[in-house]
């Protein structure tokens, strides 16, 4: 009995979970514009804007660190 409620209560913690907020730093000077990481971003997060890649909306970024791999000028951190 003691350990059902145990387990019931952690299900409801795991709910509540939270998704912090990304941050993308982008070193513009070393990016060559190829696309790559706005091809790849699931979340249409970046954009090629004035010959560098931009971020649109951070507020959308999930994290997933695809742009971070396929950078071949490893121009791309996410935090
Ligand atoms: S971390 Fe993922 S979601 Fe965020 S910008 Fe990069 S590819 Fe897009
Ligand atoms: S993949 Fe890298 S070099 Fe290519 S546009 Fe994106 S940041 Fe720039």
């Amino acid at each position: 009995m003691g350990l059902g409620s145990l387990f019931k209560r952690k299900k409801k913690e795991k709910k509540e979970e939270v998704v912090e907020d990304c941050h993308i730093e982008i070193n513009t000077d070393e990016c060559d514009a190829c696309e790559k990481c706005a091809t790849a971003c699931p979340n249409n997060v970046l954009i090629i804007v004035d010959d560098a890649s931009t971020v649109r909306d951070p507020q959308v970024c999930k994290s997933c660190r695809v742009c971070m791999a396929i950078c071949p000028n490893d121009c791309i951190t996410v935090s």
